[in-house]
């Protein structure tokens, strides 16, 4: 009895939805466009149905477009009678969408397209796409006319060509290797996947993790549990690597032929490395706050508002150098990267304009410097060259000193009379990072052993300079006492190793000995701070130098706050070590992080 109902019922509701289709059909008008198969695209036809829901009672659904790409195989459905249009003409899906777009944005509806029609199943050359063959590092210029605009990569090749005209080197590519499948990574199209010669766009979740690797992207979400994830990631090619730990490759060694190497033996120069550069790019980033701005994009904005058409080459190298550095940090966090290394060309590049080849491949820098100079260069290129305004890198690395001249008050008759001139001939002025003098004790040899003695000092002694009583003599500067006013969040510290001028370059050679935490106010009278300031700190990366002053390699030491592992990073090369190995490097420049 109840079976009978059931049927009876279904039986009406089919009836009704049957007949109220029936009277709606003639009431929605569908758009046919079918355009004339060229002869390049005759292996494809393009039918696009634009259906706008007209329904009254649902006007705030979205309008519904489908777009469906078909092979010869596939009978395009003949253009039905009333309210049906067709339209013919050359042009491919591209007009076809435009003009979707154009219906669309007349009668303001959001625009969908059903994208279950344009799956790897409806576009056959996407299984021609070879993520191994991918490589994103490098400068996006035409491997043949060495163009950076309209720049398109042969996912089959990974080869990059101006695109995607008729008589553009991606088109001919196309024609010639039968490779199809181009993605833009041109700014206006970045990512966008097109089919060439037919020169029509395939809209395909499955390319998404090229995407992600040609630009990859977080969300605040992602970025918050970055530091909880201990995992080892495998990249596409199989190699295990860290995210946030990867290595870099080191560009100058990479480019230096048989000739390079004839050419420095001629000019009796140091070996070409870019470890200098990369030791600092691993050691920035262990600033979380600096990580995270650059992970979420966040300067972005800051370029943006200083309109950097409007400003001079400088300023527009500068924010060119600010965005190559976010890319660096971006790839370097990926976590499904399809290998497990980074070459951070485009930053080197970006590095060698706005230094004006003061920093570059062919002379290995120096890291002290390079952080120096980087750290200024971004902070303009964020503040569009205004270097008074705080940006993330003053945010986080940004402290300030009070600076005597030693020698004011000392003729004062009275303490009040002296106390009123120190205080006349104290500056106070801001510092990203804190210079360390190690003391001139050579090496010795043992009497007994005949081994090399390598003299010793405490971080805390070294330290002393701030206290506000030791007086720093200097050539340039005269007598001044230091003492430290604001502690950064991130406090830098360069220990002065090397000796260089017209005649020589030497290093000394001293080890500094140091905890992997100190507390300031152990080492320094800070007693003109608030109580409740916090004053220790912990060591996070460590760069120090290995062989001789010139010639010699710089490393990393980096603390991973997931697993309070430490990590030694030598270009490529990432390995654990024990954390006593840190304490026993030449030390050069030093992050400390504010507990
Ligand atoms: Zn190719």
């Amino acid at each position: 009895m109840s079976t009978t109902a059931a049927t009876l019922t279904l039986t009406l509701v089919l009836t009704l939805t049957l007949v109220l289709t029936l009277t709606l059909i003639p009431r929605i008008p569908t758009t046919l466009i079918q355009p004339r198969p060229s002869q390049l695209s005759r292996r494809r036809r393009f039918v696009l149905f634009g259906i706008p829901r007209r329904d009254t009672s649902s006007s705030s659904l979205p309008t519904t477009y489908v777009v469906l790409v078909m092979g010869d195989d596939v009978p395009v459905p003949a253009p039905a009678s009333g309210g049906v249009s067709s339209e013919g003409g050359g042009g491919g899906v591209e007009r076809a969408v435009k003009r979707a777009r154009l219906l669309e944005s007349s009668s303001s509806p959001t625009f969908h397209v059903t994208k279950s029609c344009l799956s790897n199943h409806s576009c056959p050359y996407l299984d021609m796409v070879d993520r191994k063959s991918l490589n994103f590092d490098f400068a996006k210029f035409c491997s043949v006319t060495l163009s950076p605009q309209n720049v398109y990569c042969c996912l089959t090749c990974g080869k990059f060509f101006t695109g995607k005209s008729t008589s553009s080197p991606a088109y001919t590519h196309s024609v010639s290797t039968s490779h199809y499948v181009f993605m833009a990574l041109d700014k206006k199209l970045l990512g966008r996947v097109f089919v060439l010669p037919d020169n029509y766009e395939v809209v395909d979740r499955s390319l998404d993790d090229i995407r992600a690797a040609l630009n990859p992207t977080y969300t605040p979400q992602a970025v918050a549990s970055l530091d909880a994830k201990t995992a080892w990631a495998r990249a596409l090619d199989g190699a295990d690597y860290l995210p946030g730990l990867v290595g870099l490759n080191n560009l100058a060694m990479a480019a230096g032929g048989a000739s390079a190497t004839q050419q420095r033996k001629a000019n009796q120069k140091a070996p070409g490395s870019t470890d200098y550069l990369n030791v600092i790019a691993q050691l920035l980033v262990r600033a979380q706050p600096l990580r995270d701005y650059f992970l979420l994009q966040r300067e972005a904005d800051a370029v943006h508002a200083s309109a950097p058409s409007a400003q001079a080459a400088d300023t527009q190298n500068r924010v060119l150098l600010v965005q190559r550095f976010s890319e660096l940090c971006r790839k370097a966090w990926h976590p499904t990267a399809f290998k497990g290394h980074v070459s951070p060309h485009e930053f080197l590049q970006a590095v060698q304009h706005a230094s004006n080849r003061a920093f570059n491949a062919d002379e290995q820098g120096d890291p002290q410097a390079f952080l120096a100079w980087l750290l200024d260069a971004m902070h303009l290129g964020l503040t569009a060259g205004k270097r008074k305004k705080a940006s993330v890198i003053t945010r986080c690395f940004q402290g300030e000193l009070d600076v005597r001249d030693a020698s004011a008050g000392e003729s004062a008759e009275d303490a009040s009379k002296a106390a009123e001139a120190a205080a006349a001939a104290t500056t106070t002025t801001k510092f990203l990072m804190l210079g360390l003098d190690l003391p001139d004790t050579p090496l010795h040899l043992d009497a007994k052993s005949g081994a090399t003695i390598i003299p010793q000092v405490p971080l805390s002694t070294l330290l002393q300079k701030y206290n506000g009583s030791t007086v720093h003599e200097s050539l340039r500067s005269g007598s001044k006492t230091y003492r430290i006013t604001k502690l950064p969040r991130y406090l830098v510290l360069n220990i002065k190793r090397f000796l260089k001028n017209n005649f020589f370059f030497e290093k000394n050679r001293t080890l500094v000995t140091f905890p992997l935490e100190i507390d300031l106010r152990d080492i320094l009278p800070l007693s003109h701070l608030s109580a409740d300031e916090p004053t220790r700190y912990r060591l996070v990366a460590n760069v120090c130098h290995d062989g001789e002053p010139s010639g010699g390699t710089y490393k990393v030491h980096i603390l991973r706050p997931s697993d309070e592992k430490w990590y030694e990073v030598h270009d490529l090369r990432v390995s654990e070590v024990m954390h006593q190995m840190v304490g026993l490097s030449e030390a050069y420049v030093q992050l400390w992080e504010r507990l």
